[in-house]
């Protein structure tokens, strides 16, 4: 259900979903209705929109920007880490679509960035409703600098078919379908976010991939090795941008939460470290084996795809790839788009 802010009449979404005949509830701040995933609250708070990734010195950052427009998820990841950084389950969107604007408008005047939604939400699972590709696209697609990135788990693709793919990559986050099963609940089959890739890919959006979190299953080299089959028979390597690596992390906070949320899932059973940031991560060598794995068939089969790990330490970089990408300014160097390589005319 969507539930629209009393100070929100009149305002961005109201007008949106009169437009699009979608039923909606004024209310009176967010305690007037459940607290569950299923449902979108509209506020008009005012809010620090686009900020840089959080990210700690210790490991590699590749020196990406966030907009948080909207926070909450209808997917319910078992690894989700939203499942601590937020203390709501409902969806939150903010009204201030101006801010946002204004917020990415002048990030462009400050110099080449890349920039996305997929930080505390979805990028796409519930854009039929809240429609921000509309939104957004035209604006990024008017800045010189931007390179904007809309991430997700979900098929749901149909505005983008609307628009100008200039200055967008659409990316999708992959794991074998028997692990979407067990730890990615309600986000889309892994064969449909592929095939919604290509589709977008054809269309002309740069697509780009993110193996992230890899999970450390059983039979790892198999499912992983016949996802990256499918995806390497599926979409053209000259319109991938660039795929980022890594492994499953979370903060000590989250196990206590996924243990009492999913009794069910296998992801706690692996051994873990605590790392120099404080998270919890599979112990190196088995970290090294599973990067090692993704990389070096993503080498063999698409040479010329930018891959990076997101947040490794600098002696795995030089081990698998032979070389440290330095600190996060000089890290974003490596992408083809700093170097004006970017694959789409
Ligand atoms: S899709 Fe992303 S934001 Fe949504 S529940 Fe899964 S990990 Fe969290």
């Amino acid at each position: 259900m969507i539930y629209l802010d009393k100070t929100c009449l009149g305002g961005n979404f109201h007008k949106i979903f009169e437009q699009k005949g979608l039923q909606f509830e004024v209310v009176d701040g967010s305690d007037c209705f459940e607290d569950n995933k299923k449902n979108i609250y509209i506020t008009s708070q005012k809010n620090r929109f686009v900020h840089q990734c959080p990210a700690t010195r210790e490991y590699r950052c590749c020196n990406y920007m966030v907009v948080d427009a909207v926070e909450g998820c209808p997917f319910d990841c078992s690894y989700c880490i939203l499942q601590v950084y937020l203390n709501h389950n409902f969806i939150k969107v903010y009204d201030d679509l101006e801010g946002i604007r204004e917020s990415i408008i002048s990030l462009d005047k400050s110099g080449k960035c890349r920039i996305g939604t997929g930080e505390l939400s979805d990028s796409l699972a519930i854009d039929n409703i809240l429609c921000m590709t509309d939104f957004l696209i035209p604006i990024v697609n008017k800045c010189e600098n931007i390179q904007f990135e809309f991430k997700t788990k979900s098929t749901n693709i149909a505005n983008l078919f609307k628009h100008n793919p200039k200055n967008v990559i659409v990316s999708f986050s992959l794991n074998p379908q028997e692990i979407v099963n067990s730890e990615e609940h309600f986000a889309s089959p892994v064969v449909a976010r592929i095939k919604a890739a290509k589709e977008l890919s054809d269309y002309g959006y740069k697509v780009s991939f993110h193996f992230d979190p890899l999970i450390d299953w059983d039979n790892f080299e198999e499912l992983y090795g016949d996802l990256l089959d499918q995806l390497f028979d599926s979409v053209d390597e000259k319109k991938v941008e660039f795929i980022s690596i890594s492994t499953f992390r979370f903060i000590p906070e989250l196990a206590d939460i996924i243990r009492i949320k999913f009794p069910e899932t296998k992801l706690l059973s692996s051994r873990f470290i605590r790392g120099l940031d404080g998270k919890m991560r599979y112990f190196k060598s088995r970290r090294v084996e599973m990067l090692r794995f993704i990389i070096n068939r993503l080498n063999k089969n698409w040479p010329t795809v930018f891959t990076y790990f997101c947040m490794e330490d600098k002696s795995i970089w030089r081990r698998l790839k032979g070389f440290d990408p330095g600190l996060r300014e000089e890290f974003e160097k490596n992408f083809k788009w700093y170097r004006n390589e970017s694959i789409i005319d």
